[in-house]
């Protein structure tokens, strides 16, 4: 092999699907001596496993998989797999807390590389039109490491500031609590008719993708494996697909030309003429 030892390359897989794996994530694991990772996201890339190491553990075993996962890298070339980002609510985050708690200095081995993965977000958007056209929070409801009352205050202030909210970790068998109040939080702040979507496994076997409103939010099936996204008060149903517009709407008519009471923007291509699309400052 032609790599070097000593690497931990923290790799997100996107949301389950090859597809959706980068060509960077593959190399990562298919250049790796070991991977490591939680059981189910090791099931998803098992068929680029064959004789490698592969130490797989369950769910709660987040800080071991991270620390195991820095120790086999001292001596080897290791990806720790992640789904969706593994900097998103991902173990990318506990790898630096392993380093720090074990007095890793830049330059020491593990060299430490990330390769980012398609989020949650992005997958469960691209299923049900676009609804992160506009400004959008990302708020996880597990309350296991942060107090429910900092959670709440985040869906508050994401809610009362217009944001398109998606939520991830929204329930699982014994946290039922948080998205019913959540639901209710945002219900101070919007209507009844806000277009919301629960995306389950998206692009997994058992996917399943539901558009609905936030007054009916609580009456359909939300798990460990949901996002839901919860439009802003911009946010439409059309044909089925959930759109958040860009804005523009309410400022231009459809031909381009402002609306009476509105200020045309300028153009960024006349304010930047001479570089953008000036060949003699393309490097080729
Ligand atoms: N690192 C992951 C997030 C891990 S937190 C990422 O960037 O996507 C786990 C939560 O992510 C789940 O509770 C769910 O809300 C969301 N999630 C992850 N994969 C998903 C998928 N394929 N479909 C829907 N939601 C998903």
């Amino acid at each position: 092999m032609t790599e070097s030892n000593g690497v931990l390359t923290v790799v997100g897989i996107g949301p389950g699907h090859d597809d959706h794996v980068t060509p960077a994530a593959l190399r990562a694991i298919q250049t790796a001596d070991v991977v490591v990772g939680y059981s189910t996201y090791i099931k998803l890339v098992e068929h680029l496993l064959d004789g490698k190491t592969v130490i797989r553990t369950g769910m709660t075993e987040e800080i071991a998989r991270a620390k195991a996962a820095v120790e086999e890298a001292r001596t080897q070339r290791v990806a720790l797999i992640s789904s969706g980002d593994a900097g998103v609510y991902g173990t990318a985050s506990l790898v630096f807390q392993v380093l720090r708690d074990g007095g890793w200095k830049a330059g020491d081995l593990p060299s430490i590389e990330i390769v980012p993965g398609m989020t949650a977000l992005n997958s469960t958007a691209s299923l049900v039109g676009a609804p992160l056209g506009h400004d959008f929070a990302a708020i996880s409801l597990s309350d296991l490491l942060t107090p429910w009352p900092v959670i709440a205050r985040r869906i508050e202030a994401a809610a009362g500031a217009d944001f398109v909210i998606g939520l991830y970790n929204p329930a699982s068998g014994r946290r039922t609590r948080q998205i019913v109040e959540a639901q209710e939080i945002i219900s101070r702040h919007r209507g009844a008719d806000t277009p919301v979507a629960l995306v389950k496994s998206a692009y997994r076997k058992r996917q399943q993708v539901v558009v609905s409103t936030l007054g009916e939010l609580l009456n359909h099936e939300i798990g460990m494996l949901t996002t839901v996204l919860v439009g802003s008060s911009q946010t439409y149903l059309f044909e089925g697909y959930m759109v958040t517009p860009r804005g523009y709407d309410n400022k231009y008519t459809p031909q381009g030309v402002a609306k009476p009471g509105q200020t045309p923007g300028r153009s960024l291509v006349l304010k930047h003429e001479g570089s953008f699309g000036d060949k003699s400052h393309q490097k080729v």
